[in-house]
C-alpha cells in the first residue's frame, strides 16, 4: 500500500465529463490498495477569467482581494469531484488551503509554501477518505488568502507530497510526458522517459510550463520522486528524479521559450558608481524578478541599461524604473512587451565548445535578431521578437538534432 499524491491541471478537470475522468481513475488507484490524495488545479481559462475580471474592476487592484479571487477557481474544482467521488460511493472530502492549512508568507500572488499541517488530512486517510485538496492557494498568518504564482498547483502537490511522505506525486497534465521541447509547437519533440531535477529545474526556469519551477526546487530538496503523465492516455511518462540518462552523451536535454518578457531600457545612464544598484534595488525592494540585464560599453560617459522582467510587473516596474532613472539623471525608460526569450539548456554543455555559436547561427540562418544574450554553464538564453518564437524554437531544435535518440 502506498500514498500516492496526483495533481491534475486546468485541462484535465475542464468540465464535467473530464472530472469524471479524473475520479475514474482516482478510484482506481484507490482500489488498487492505495491512499489517494488528490491536488486540483481551476479548469482550464477559468484563472484567466478571474484575473480579467479583476482588471476590470480596477487599474491595480488591491493585492489582498485580488488572491481572494483568483483563488476560487480551485474552490469548484475540488467540491465537484469530492462530491462526484461520494456520489459513486467513494468516501471523499475537500479542503481548501486554509482547511489544510497551507501556511505560507505574505507574498500575494508569488507566495511561498512556510509550512503544511497535515492532521486533517493523515485523520482522513485513516478513514480511508480520498482526500481532494485545492492547488495554487494558500493561507499567511493573518488569515488571509494567499496564492503561489502561476501554475501554482505543481508547487502544492510536491509540497503535500514533501510533507506526507508520499511514494510519488503524479502530475496529470495535457501531454504524456517532459518533452525535448514544447510538443506543441514543435511536431518533432521527443518525449524522455526520464530527467534530473536539476535539468527539469532549468527547463522550468527558462519557460517550460509543463511543471512550475517552484514545484521542481521543493522535489529536489525533498527528494520527491515526481512523475509527469497525461491524464488521457496510460501510455507515455516522463520520471524526474535524481539520476538521469547518460547525460555524457548528449550536449541538450531541451529547448524553452518564455512569452512571459517585457524589456525594459533605460536610456543614456551616467556611468558612475552605485547607478546600477539605485536602479535596480527600489525593483527589488518590491519583489519584481528582473531576469535578463546588459549594460552597452560607455563611450561618452553614458551607458544604456537594459533588463527583462515578467509581463505581469511591466506596469509596476516601469513606473519605479522612470522614478529612479530620474533621479540618477537618465535621459528616458522605454519598454518593449513584444519579445520572448529562446533558450537551449542542457548539462553536456559544460565539456562542449560551439554550442552557443551554434545557436546563433542558426538563429542567423533564419533571420531572427537577437536582442539580448545570458548564459550559464548549462543554459543559453537570447531575447527575439516575439513573432518569431516558434520558428526559434523549431531551428534549435532541429540545429541540435533533438528528435533523435542519442
Ligand atoms: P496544466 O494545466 O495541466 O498544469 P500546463 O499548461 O501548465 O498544464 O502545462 C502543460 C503544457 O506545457 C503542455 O500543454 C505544453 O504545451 C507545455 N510545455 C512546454 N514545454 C514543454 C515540454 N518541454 N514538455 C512538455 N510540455 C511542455
Ligand atoms: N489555476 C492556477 C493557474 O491557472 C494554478 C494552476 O493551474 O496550477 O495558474
Ligand atoms: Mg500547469
Amino acid at each position: 500500500m502506498a500514498l500516492v499524491v496526483q495533481k491534475y491541471g486546468g485541462t484535465s478537470v475542464a468540465n464535467i465529463d473530464k472530472i469524471a475522468n479524473v475520479a475514474k481513475n482516482v478510484i482506481r488507484t484507490k482500489q488498487e490498495g492505495n491512499d489517494v490524495v488528490v491536488v486540483l488545479s481551476a479548469m482550464a481559462g477559468e484563472t484567466d477569467r478571474l484575473i480579467r475580471l479583476a482588471q476590470k474592476a480596477a487599474d491595480e487592484p488591491d493585492a489582498r482581494e485580488y488572491d481572494s479571487l483568483i483563488s476560487t477557481g480551485e474552490q469548484v474544482t475540488v467540491t465537484l469531484l469530492a462530491i462526484m467521488l461520494n456520489g459513486l460511493g467513494c468516501p471523499a472530502k475537500s479542503f481548501l488551503g486554509f482547511q489544510v492549512r497551507v501556511l505560507t508568507d505574505r507574498a500575494f500572488s508569488k507566495a511561498r509554501i512556510l509550512e503544511v499541517d497535515t492532521t486533517s488530512i493523515r485523520d482522513e486517510l485513516k478513514k480511508g477518505t480520498i482526500v481532494v485538496v485545492a492547488g495554487f492557494q494558500g493561507v499567511d498568518p493573518e488569515n488571509n488568502i494567499t496564492t503561489l504564482g502561476r501554475g501554482g498547483s505543481d508547487t502544492s502537490a510536491v509540497a503535500l507530497a514533501a510533507v506526507l511522505k508520499a511514494d510519488v506525486c503524479d502530475i496529470y497534465t495535457d501531454v504524456d510526458g517532459v518533452y525535448t521541447t514544447d510538443p506543441n509547437i514543435c511536431p518533432k519533440a521527443r518525449r524522455l522517459d526520464r530527467i534530473t531535477y536539476d535539468e527539469m529545474l532549468e527547463m522550468a526556469r527558462a519557460g517550460a510550463k509543463v511543471l512550475q519551477p517552484r514545484s521542481v526546487e521543493l522535489a529536489k530538496k525533498y527528494n520527491v520522486p515526481v512523475r509527469i503523465k497525461s491524464s488521457f492516455t496510460d501510455e507515455g511518462g516522463t520520471l524526474v528524479t535524481k539520476e538521469g540518462r547518460d547525460m555524457e552523451k548528449e550536449v541538450l536535454s531541451g529547448v524553452t521559450y518564455d512569452r512571459d518578457q517585457a524589456k525594459i531600457t533605460v536610456v543614456r545612464v551616467p556611468d558612475k558608481p552605485g547607478v546600477a544598484a539605485r536602479l535596480f534595488t527600489p525593483l527589488s525592494e518590491r519583489n519584481i524578478v528582473v531576469d535578463m540585464i546588459i549594460q552597452n560599453a560607455s563611450s561618452d560617459g553614458y551607458t544604456d541599461l537594459t533588463f527583462t522582467v515578467s509581463r505581469k510587473d511591466i506596469r509596476e516596474a516601469t513606473r519605479i524604473t522612470s522614478e529612479a532613472a530620474g533621479a540618477i539623471g537618465a535621459d528616458k525608460v522605454e519598454v518593449d512587451d513584444n519579445v520572448a526569450k529562446v533558450s537551449i539548456i542542457g548539462v553536456g554543455m559544460i565539456s562542449h565548445s560551439g554550442v552557443a555559436a551554434k545557436m546563433f547561427q542558426a538563429l542567423a540562418r533564419e533571420g531572427i535578431n537577437i536582442m539580448m544574450i545570458s548564459t550559464s554553464e548549462i543554459k543559453v538564453s537570447c531575447v527575439v521578437e516575439a513573432k518569431y518564437t516558434e520558428l526559434a524554437v523549431t531551428v534549435l531544435h532541429d540545429a541540435f538534432g533533438l528528435e533523435k535518440e542519442s
